[in-house]
């Protein structure tokens, strides 16, 4: 695609009010309604047909069983487990379901405990906190790590949380080229020296926030470079692993694992509990010191409800399932069948002429639609075959970059992938978004 239509949308059609509305409107309609209390391989969805001849707009609503290929459920822990759901239940009667308490008062019970003990175990760091969002985590706890006099060099396609966070911490807020180490380095080198000779650094502090796996690109963080160069600069490093932790590396450790990097070269790591864990919450883990600082300086943290306890269960047994201490090897499987899903599904849709973003290993997958007129199409015709996809347009991307975005999990069976497969090939055909010649292979 010409690189001169990347970026933001023409301003002509941004300021088209009824251009915008129609597209809002046609958007809102490819959005189906998940009804399932389970988002397992297979839910129900909500889908809603329109027909707004006109000016009026009817809508019904019809359910459908589909094969779910848009949830971040990317372990399948988020269905009822054997090993998880009895106890987040037996947790549920034991604690209730919420503790009605910040954790400095009574919101730290022996479970909540334990739960900061096993992440920091499991992310490989001294200790951890937990939080009871995963938004809230980046955009409080950022502010209490730096403020005014310090900089923060942001990659240019971290997630909303991490944007609310770097901006509301009062600190200069720098953006480097996506996950292009040389361009983090060429700012680093200005806003250090700026060209000039320096006595001292301008700054009192320096952060750079990149992301483990990016939630929009499926790409992995170019993290051994990116450490490289914070050791050279003396820049602490902010990694938040939501989508990688649990879904990447041998034994689910995330990025570090998978790409060798010492958990001890990053300073700051964040995730959440709502993807691989099939939870919700969040965490920050790093030296003991940072962590006991921000159990008392952030006033989320502070002053904010502790996690629910039967999602605190639930994020203990996920992780010692996939330690093995559950006393069998499904922990094992579930990686080495989220690991085989992904590359299986990435290596058929670009065998297929479809252009997909990211990286092996990576569950998540984005197909380009380019152009927005294709989101509804797309996904109609994928929901018709029963098959549920998230497509993602402006102002989530660029207008003339959208794109359907697929989530593989290691509860999809191949028989599902297979017949995922030849409904998107079948609806690539369709709306016209195979750009690159098919491999001649039958599924
Ligand atoms: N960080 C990233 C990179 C994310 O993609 C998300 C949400 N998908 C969050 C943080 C927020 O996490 P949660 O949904 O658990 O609040």
């Amino acid at each position: 695609f010409p690189s001169s239509v990347k970026g933001s949308a023409p301003m002509s059609l941004v300021n088209d009010d009824f251009y915008i509305r129609r597209l809002y409107n046609r958007i809102q309609d490819c959005f189906g309604r998940p009804i399932s209390s389970a988002p397992d391989a297979w839910f129900d969805v909500v889908v809603r047909y329109s027909n707004d001849n006109n000016k009026t707009l009817k809508r019904t609503d019809k359910v459908k069983r589909c094969l779910n290929l848009g949830s971040y459920n990317y372990l399948g822990f988020a269905a009822a487990d054997e090993y998880c759901t009895p106890r987040a239940i037996e947790s549920l009667q034991r604690f209730s379901a919420s503790t009605c308490s910040p954790c400095v008062d009574g919101g730290t019970t022996t479970l909540h405990s334990e739960l900061e003990e096993c992440v920091a175990k499991f992310v490989g760091k001294p200790a951890a906190l937990v939080t009871g969002m995963g938004y809230a985590t980046n955009s409080a706890i950022i502010p209490v790590l730096i403020g005014k006099g310090g900089l923060i060099i942001s990659d240019s396609l971290n997630h909303c949380s991490i944007i609310n966070g770097a901006r509301g911490s009062g600190a200069t807020v720098c953006v480097f080229q996506h996950n292009t180490p040389s361009e983090l380095e060429k700012v680093l080198r200005e806003q250090i020296a700026g060209g000039q000779p320096r006595t001292h650094r301008p700054w009192k502090k320096i952060i750079v926030l990149v992301e483990g796996i990016y939630s929009m690109e499926g790409e992995l963080c170019k993290l051994p470079e990116i450490v490289a160069i914070c050791k050279k600069y003396k820049a602490y490093i902010y990694l938040d692993e939501a989508h990688s932790i649990g879904a990447v590396g041998k034994t689910g450790r995330g990025v570090c694992e998978l790409l060798d990097v010492d958990t001890a070269d990053v300073d700051v790591m964040m995730g959440t509990f709502t993807k691989s864990f099939g939870s919700c919450g969040g965490y920050i883990a790093g030296s003991k010191e940072l962590i006991q600082y921000l159990k008392y300086a952030c006033p989320a943290h502070l002053y904010g409800t502790s996690i629910s306890p039967p999602a605190a269960q639930q994020i203990v047994c996920a992780i010692k399932v996939l330690l093995g201490e559950d006393g069998s090897n499904r922990g094992a499987q579930k990686l080495a069948r989220i690991r085989e899903n992904s590359n299986f599904f990435r290596s058929e849709l670009q065998k297929m002429g479809f252009e997909v973003l990211g990286d092996n290993d990576s569950p998540v997958m984005p197909i380009m639609l380019y152009n927005p007129s294709k989101i509804p199409a797309f996904s109609r015709q994928c929901l018709k075959q029963n098959v549920a996809v998230v497509v993602v347009g402006f102002p989530a991307t660029p207008l003339l970059l959208a794109r359907a975005r697929i989530c593989i999990s290691a509860s999809h069976s191949r028989e599902d992938l297979i017949r995922a497969l030849k409904v998107i090939s079948n609806v690539g055909d369709l709306v016209g978004i195979k750009y690159f010649p098919a491999e001649q292979k039958e599924h």
